[in-house]
């Protein structure tokens, strides 16, 4: 068999598929594969939140003091695999230089763009596909349990907001129960980020978006991704055997970008950061009406449609080595004392990687060695939040629109 298409998104993430959405929407024949159903890895098990207010990259952290805790391998946001650490320290060099403070302040400017779209990416992409119900206009708390975590808020992230005009309420602890009265008073402050939205399930938004699509003309194929073949003109994709013959390919495959672009000379600084999730039932009566992060412990409590999902900090481990589930007990007993949290859902937690890279920032635009070949992965930490916008953006520049933003810190060529 071989398949034609004027375009193939390779990865039906919530990127892959907002971007196949977009370039149909552009005119285009778009062919979408994935070797699983739509949405069924990292944009299924994350926590659902679609930030406006991601406005700080990840940072190294600072001085010995603040790097003896992680060095120990005992705190709750952080854990790693000591076997795998070496593959990381280039990676983790990057990141230090990227932690610089004119670095960060770049940084909150570019973010600050794409920031501003992504509620309205996704409602753009919500309304028509039926999901608008699955989205909540409640914000997201952040929690801070002592004077010193709120103070590094206050000099980094808030600082940043007020330039950027993003709203926020700092809350005391009797305020913050007065809109989430089941969590316990254990922390010193929160801040509400009101533009910020959530999903109750954020797999459910990914599918829904690709049934649209497919209600749309789009085609969607269920094949592994065995290679991709630059040809005289256009690309030959490898599928279980067969052929699909596409005049561009959009790479999206999340954390596997970095292994499909490897034969093709691309060596890529992408790093997995491993999360996990799992449900509870909530204890008693006790409910939660937005998602609430506890800062200092990297982990968070959101409802979703299955219970309340507990999500982690980051793993530094192989993105395919097996599960170490450490980090789902440190946080669960963490946020107990925070939120009554009842029985897990599921007898085991899930396990999934954010594809990072050490700016922080995707990769959304033209590979630099391959004309017709476009990336649009690495979206870290905020890949469900930005996957609307990303692909609006990676459509504008196939059909040669005026950019939602300015591609250039986006631009695939800074790591050549
Ligand atoms: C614990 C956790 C919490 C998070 N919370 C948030 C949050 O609240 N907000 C936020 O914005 N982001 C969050 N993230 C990050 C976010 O989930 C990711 O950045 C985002 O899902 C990446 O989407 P993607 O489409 O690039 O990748 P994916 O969703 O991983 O999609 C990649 C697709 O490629 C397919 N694929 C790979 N290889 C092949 C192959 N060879 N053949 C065929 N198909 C293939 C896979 O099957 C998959 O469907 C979180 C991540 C984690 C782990």
């Amino acid at each position: 068999m071989t398949e034609r298409a004027d375009i193939a998104v390779l990865g039906a993430g919530i990127v892959g598929v907002s971007t196949a959405l977009h370039l149909l929407q552009r005119g285009r024949t778009v062919l979408l594969i994935d070797r699983r159903e739509p949405g069924e890895e990292t944009s299924y098990g994350n926590a659902g939140v679609v930030a406006r207010d991601a406005l700080v990259p990840v940072l190294f952290p600072q001085g010995v003091q603040a790097l003896w805790p992680f060095a120990l391998n005992r705190t709750v946001a952080a854990h790693y695999h000591l076997r795998d650490l070496l593959g990381f320290a280039p990676w983790l060099a990057a990141l230090r230089r990227n932690s610089a403070p004119a670095v960060v302040e770049r940084y909150a400017t570019i973010a600050d763009r794409l920031a501003r779209e992504v509620v309205r990416a996704h409602h753009a992409l919500a309304g028509p596909a039926g999901a608008e119900h699955l989205f909540r206009q409640t914000g997201w708390l952040r929690i801070f349990r002592t004077p010193e975590g709120f103070a590094g808020a206050e000099k980094r992230l808030l600082a940043k907001a007020r330039a950027a005009g993003v709203a926020f309420e700092v809350l005391d602890t009797a305020a913050t129960l007065a809109i989430e009265p089941h969590l316990e008073p254990a922390f010193h402050r929160a801040i509400l980020f009101p533009e910020t939205e959530s999903v109750a399930s954020p797999g459910r938004v990914t599918q829904a978006y690709a049934e649209h699509f497919i209600a749309n003309g789009g085609r969607f194929l269920k094949r592994e991704i065995a290679e991709i073949r630059p040809l005289a003109k256009g690309f030959e994709i490898g599928v279980g055997g067969e052929t699909v013959h596409a005049d561009q390919v959009v790479v999206c495959l999340g954390i596997w970008s970095k292994a499909a672009l490897k034969p093709l000379g691309y060596d890529l600084p992408l790093a997995p950061k491993r999360g996990y999730h799992r449900h509870y039932a909530p204890a008693g009566e006790a409910s939660l009406s937005r998602p609430v992060v506890d800062i200092e412990n990297g982990c968070l409590v959101t409802p979703m449609l299955d219970g309340i999902r507990l999500t982690t900090g980051v793993e530094f481990a192989r993105h395919d080595s097996r599960p170490t589930p450490v980090q789902i007990a440190r946080s669960e007993a963490a946020m107990r004392e925070l939120f009554p949290l009842g029985a897990p859902v599921e007898a085991t937690p899930w396990m999934g990687s954010r594809p990072c890279f050490p700016d922080s920032l995707a990769a959304i635009g033209p590979a630099p060695n391959h004309q017709g070949l476009w990336f649009n992965f690495g979206h870290g930490h905020e890949g469900f939040s930005q996957g609307p916008a990303a692909g609006h953006l990676l459509a504008d520049l196939v059909t040669w629109s005026r950019p939602l933003v300015d591609p250039e810190p986006y631009s695939p060529a800074r790591f050549s």
